[in-house]
C-alpha cells in the first residue's frame, strides 16, 4: 500500500508531468508531424518519470509482484488508473479492453485471484462508453473482430443517443459482469477470500458526486446501494 510520502511524490510527479501534458496537434499539421510529437511526448513522459524517481524505486519489482487488486476497466481513454490509485505502480493487476468484459479477459482476470491472490476484483465502467453504445445501437459498420468483443455486454434499450439509457445500460454491463465472476469466482467469495466490486468512473457527474468521481454500484452481487453502505468495505469499522 502507497506510504503518505509517496503519495506526496507522485503527487509532485503528476503536477510535474502536467508540464508536458500532450496536446492534439492542429488539423493542419502532417501526419508524420503527429507522429513525431506523439512518440515525442512519451519518450519525454517517460524520461520525466524516471529521472524523479529514488535510486531503489525499482528494487522490488525484480523479485515479482504482489498487487492489491485486480482491476478490469474498459480501455477508454478517459479512464486511467491514475484517477482510482494515485501510486499504481505494483498496487494493480490491470485488465482492460473495450466494455470492462470479464469473459474477454477471462485468463487474465484468472491469474490475478487465483496465481497472485488478490483479495478484490474491481469491474469499472464509465460514462458515456463507446463500446456500450455500440452494443445498443449495434451499427453495420464494425468488423467481425470488434464484434466478438462486445459479445458480453449486456445493455437495456437500443438508444445511444438517449443519456438515461446509456447510463443505465453502462450500470447493466457493471451488474452483470460482476455476475458473471461471481459465477466462477463462487467459492471465493463465499470463503471471503475474494471481493467483487462493480462502478462506474463518472466523468459526466450523472451522479451528481462531482465530475470524475468513481461511484461504487455493486458488492458481491448486492447493489441496493443502503445495503451496500452496510458491507464490510463501507461500514466504518
Ligand atoms: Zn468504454
Amino acid at each position: 500500500m502507497p506510504k503518505l510520502s509517496n503519495i506526496i511524490f507522485i503527487a509532485f510527479l503528476f503536477s510535474t508531468s502536467n508540464l508536458i501534458a500532450y496536446s492534439p496537434a492542429p488539423v493542419e499539421k502532417s501526419e508524420k508531424d503527429q507522429v513525431r510529437e506523439i512518440v515525442r511526448h512519451v519518450i519525454e513522459s517517460n524520461n520525466e518519470f524516471v529521472k524523479n524517481l529514488p535510486p531503489d524505486y525499482f528494487v522490488h519489482f525484480v523479485h515479482g509482484q504482489k498487487p492489491m487488486a485486480t482491476m478490469v476497466t474498459c480501455a477508454d481513454s478517459r479512464l486511467h488508473t491514475h484517477a482510482l490509485d494515485i501510486h499504481p505502480d505494483g498496487d494493480l493487476f490491470l485488465v482492460r479492453n473495450i466494455g470492462n468484459q470479464v469473459s474477454t479477459a477471462e485468463g487474465s482476470i484468472e491469474y490475478g485471484i487465483r496465481h497472485l491472490h488478490t483479495p478484490v476484483l474491481f469491474i469499472i465502467g464509465h460514462s458515456s462508453c463507446g463500446a456500450v453504445e455500440a452494443a445498443m445501437s449495434k451499427p453495420t459498420h464494425l468488423e467481425p473482430s470488434i464484434w466478438r468483443e462486445l459479445d458480453t455486454i449486456k445493455v437495456v434499450g437500443n438508444k445511444s443517443d438517449d443519456h438515461a439509457q446509456v447510463k443505465a445500460s453502462v450500470e447493466s454491463n457493471v451488474n452483470h459482469q460482476v455476475s458473471t465472476a461471481l459465477k466462477k469466482y463462487t467459492v471465493e467469495v463465499k470463503e471471503g477470500r475474494l471481493t467483487i466490486i462493480g462502478g462506474v468512473y463518472d466523468f459526466r457527474n450523472d451522479y451528481s458526486q462531482g465530475s470524475g468521481r468513481l461511484v461504487i454500484i455493486n458488492v458481491n452481487g448486492e447493489t441496493n446501494l443502503a445495503e451496500i453502505q452496510k458491507m464490510p468495505p463501507f461500514d466504518q469499522k
